[in-house]
């Protein structure tokens, strides 16, 4: 049933011993949450609460490990460092040093987006952009850059933690369009964030309205936006007291002639078992809007072949379309959630195997790393010269250069290789992006030429 009072609730590391259900936890337990939660952003609201964690085996449950902060998500001699200082009661200043002492080492933007991806425009760095692939812009609205719940393994939570630098945003809609204008081979726009849809709706209609003004002469074709309020916050389109003003929005892009497209992360089956996120789904693909879905395969999470199976097959039954399962980046605890490579390609095709083709447009496993999007397509034993080698089959979904997509490649197996890194070219000392990568990276860090 949906509750037609919902009103949004979060809690986070101040308060959230005051969530009623803890009562279930050891005081132990609720140290731990309080110790990675003072280094790692949490954040979790009611819905996640009252209507997706299953309370009775808290400690085994998707959701509850997907936002409530795990002892092991810190290297050992992290958390006693902080605990400790949590003992010794620090001034809130100098508890702050401590955590970014610890948050420095966890390296949150790998792939090169720092340096490589930001675009210029009149010689000025558009900081809340990011263009990697030629057709699809990436946009982070500065109002965007929160979430209604956070997801332990996120990769992008250098943006919340209050870290000066780290954080990408952009006000000037007006510079985007003026990108944009500029850029007529982009025919994507991706709003991402954090959330765009944390946004309210005063908020987000300025960023949209521009599309929708024929005197902007932009080239794009679809507007996507990456969010996870269908699975963290589906009231958002259903009850917020703004939900109908959104809805009438996305019908008016649709009517428009653009393709609206929600990227929606759902990264465990139970997200999709309530009656709100089903309402929600029902009411945005009224509007015409289509509905993707994407997430990260990751440990102690949803590291299971079978339940990916229902789970797409429950996606497409309610009406949304498959799209990327992604391999776990290099996030601060990747050492907890990460999957071998080799085992995540097993999980992928076991799961692959089971469904039937209106599910099969799920691409993947797929790594978002500095040439592109690396697919693993699988591990082969391949005879050269009477010499057996067993290798890893690759391709790119997305080139930063696009003519490396689709070409088959190799890189020898390597059982413990958990990401892009750790691989090495099968054949030849190089995989054969390589040089002309290097020269890009070298473009983009020569001086300003006069
Ligand atoms: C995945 C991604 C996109 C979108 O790529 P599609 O193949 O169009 O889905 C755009 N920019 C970046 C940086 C990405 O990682």
């Amino acid at each position: 049933m949906i509750n037609k009072e919902m009103k949004y609730k979060a809690y986070q590391v101040h308060n959230f011993r005051t969530i009623p259900q803890l009562v279930a936890l050891s005081e132990d337990e609720k140290v731990n949450i309080e110790v990675v939660g003072n280094v790692l952003p949490f954040k979790v609201n009611n819905y996640v609460i009252d209507e997706l964690i299953d309370w009775s085996d808290y400690s085994n449950d998707p959701i509850f490990r997907l936002t409530f902060p795990q002892k092991e998500m810190l290297r050992d001699a992290d958390f006693q460092t902080m605990k400790s200082a949590l003992e010794n009661n620090l001034e809130k200043d100098a508890l702050k040093l401590v955590a970014d002492s610890i948050r420095i080492k966890l390296n949150p933007h790998p792939a090169g987006q720092m340096e490589l991806n930001v675009p210029e425009h009149n010689d000025e760095k558009l900081l809340g952009i990011q263009h990697k692939y030629r057709e699809t812009l990436l946009f982070f609205p500065s109002s965007g850059q929160t979430c209604h719940s956070y997801c332990t393994f996120c990769f992008r939570w250098a943006q919340f933690v209050g870290m000066d630098g780290l954080k990408f945003a952009m006000r000037e809609t007006e510079l985007l369009i003026e990108y944009l204008e500029e850029h007529q081979e982009i025919t994507d726009i991706l709003f991402t964030g954090g959330d765009p849809m944390i946004m309210s709706f005063k908020v987000f209609k300025q960023y949209i309205e521009p599309f929708l003004d024929p005197a902007n002469k932009t080239n794009i074709q679809t507007i996507r936006i990456g969010t996870k309020a269908l699975g963290f916050w589906p009231y958002k389109f259903i009850t917020d007291k703004d939900a109908q003003d959104f809805l009438d929005l996305f019908k008016r892009i649709v009517d428009s002639g653009i393709n609206l497209s929600f990227m929606a992360h759902f990264n465990h089956i139970n997200e999709l078992k309530t009656a709100a996120v089903k309402e929600a789904i029902r009411l945005i693909r009224k509007t015409g809007a289509q509905i993707r879905t994407q997430s990260p395969l990751i440990r102690h999470i949803n590291d299971d072949a079978d339940m990916w199976a229902r789970m797409w097959r429950k996606q497409v039954n309610l009406g949304m379309i498959p799209y990327y399962m992604f391999v776990e980046r290099d996030t601060g605890s990747q050492h907890y959630f990460e999957v071998p490579l080799e085992k995540t390609w097993e999980i992928f095709q076991k799961a692959y195997q089971q469904v039937s083709g209106v599910c099969r447009t799920v691409r993947g496993p797929s790594m978002s790393c500095t040439p592109g999007k690396v697919q693993i397509l699988g591990t082969k034993e391949i005879c050269i010269n009477g010499h057996t080698e067993k290798v890893f089959v690759l391709q790119m979904i997305q080139g930063r250069n696009p003519d490396w997509v689709n070409r088959p490649f190799f890189a020898k197996y390597d059982p413990n290789a958990m990401w892009m890194d750790d691989l090495k070219p099968a054949f030849g000392d190089q995989f054969f992006f390589e040089a002309e990568l290097q020269e890009m990276k070298e473009a983009s860090l020569e001086p300003e030429s006069i």
